[in-house]
């Protein structure tokens, strides 16, 4: 642990603004109609009802920290939130347990393996790294603070939904199909019981994880979410505090490392932003202090992005200048051409 004791110490939050509402909402239509006609990528179809998603669905939205919304597209389309619900109920946990407790239980580094890896687990004496491959997540969910597991879900579902700013409901029918076919996932919860790595059962801990998987959103909820965290907490449409600034940083910093699973690093050198990709075809991308995109479109990459929505964000982080990384010159400043005098 690094003792520069991050929650001690009062940090603002980063980072200029967008452009004006006119060009964001220009620019989010450009960025559909690039992609629309891309037909690269693979529906998931691991868990059977995924494979009857209809390929050619896309929906972009974007708001801005001040509330602004802009859509393209298929934003009002239902889809399970499947890994995405790992970087919110990340959230939750972290804003009841705190900083030290998830960081130590559960790990923040990645794994550079498959989200469902067991080897992960095996190679790292037990440990399920990070909340954002399965195991990790399974972890996470466990520490739920509850007294039982109805409590428990309702804390899951409520706090997500606080998240969004509506209620967000299960898809049954997603969720059977999961449940009938998610041996990995118990194999996984089973391993981690082993290690003496889960807070609850392993059955309990793998439904619930399956229950937030099967959450039903749009584009427009991952945008709304993903908002929330870009404004510290503070859900932009409904002014409610959902969680603290210092779980929304905590938050942004696991998504840049390990939000897209295996190919995290490739994607934070091409788009610069924090952001967290489910096998159902979504993507949340979060640019801190100016807003979010949420994305829906089932193909995906090898790794389990969507392609699609992969490259709008790629677009959309050039043309509104939302790279984490991405500085030049204040040209205000006298020295600003002249380098640092030695
Ligand atoms: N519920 C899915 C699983 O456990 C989530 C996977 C994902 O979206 O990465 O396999």
């Amino acid at each position: 642990m690094f003792e520069s004791d991050a929650t001690a110490i009062a940090q603002r939050s980063s980072t200029g603004v967008l452009p004006h509402r006119d060009r964001v909402g220009d620019l989010v239509d450009e960025a559909h109609a690039r992609y629309a006609d891309c037909d690269e990528g693979a529906v998931a179809d691991y868990i059977p009802v995924l494979a009857e998603a209809d390929a050619s669905r896309f929906g972009l939205s974007l708001i801005g920290a001040d509330g602004g919304s802009h859509d393209a597209g298929d934003v009002d389309v239902a889809f399970s939130i499947q890994s995405i619900s790992k970087a919110f109920v990340f959230a939750l946990v972290c804003e009841e347990l705190g900083h030290d407790a998830v960081h130590d239980v559960v790990g923040v580094n990645n794994t550079g393996l498959p989200f469902n890896s067991v080897m992960a687990i095996e190679l790292n004496g037990g440990s399920p790294m990070n909340s954002m491959v399965n195991a990790g997540a399974i972890a996470t969910t466990a520490l739920v603070p509850a007294a039982n597991a109805d409590e428990r879900w309702a804390r899951i579902r409520d706090g997500l939904s606080r998240f969004a700013g509506r209620p967000l409901m299960l898809d049954g029918e997603v969720y059977r199909s999961e449940s009938f076919t998610n041996h990995r996932n118990q194999a996984l919860g089973r391993l981690l019981q082993s290690y003496d790595r889960l807070a609850i059962g392993p059955d309990e801990a793998v439904d619930l994880y399956t229950r937030q998987c099967s959450l039903a959103v749009t584009a427009r909820d991952l945008a709304v979410m993903g908002a929330t965290l870009a404004c510290g907490g503070l859900n932009p449409f409904t002014g409610e505090r959902v969680v603290s600034a210092e779980t929304s940083r905590d938050t942004l910093a696991l998504l840049a490392a390990c939000g897209m699973y295996e190919r995290s690093g490739e994607w934070l050198f091409e788009i610069g932003l924090p952001a967290k990709s489910g096998v159902s075809g979504g993507i949340v991308a979060v640019a801190p202090g100016k807003g979010a995109v949420g994305t829906f479109s089932p193909p995906l990459d090898p790794a389990g992005n969507s392609v699609r929505g992969q490259r709008a964000c790629a677009y959309l982080s050039r043309a509104l200048g939302l790279n984490l990384f991405a500085s030049s010159p204040d040209p205000a400043r006298p020295d600003a051409h002249e380098g640092v005098s030695r």
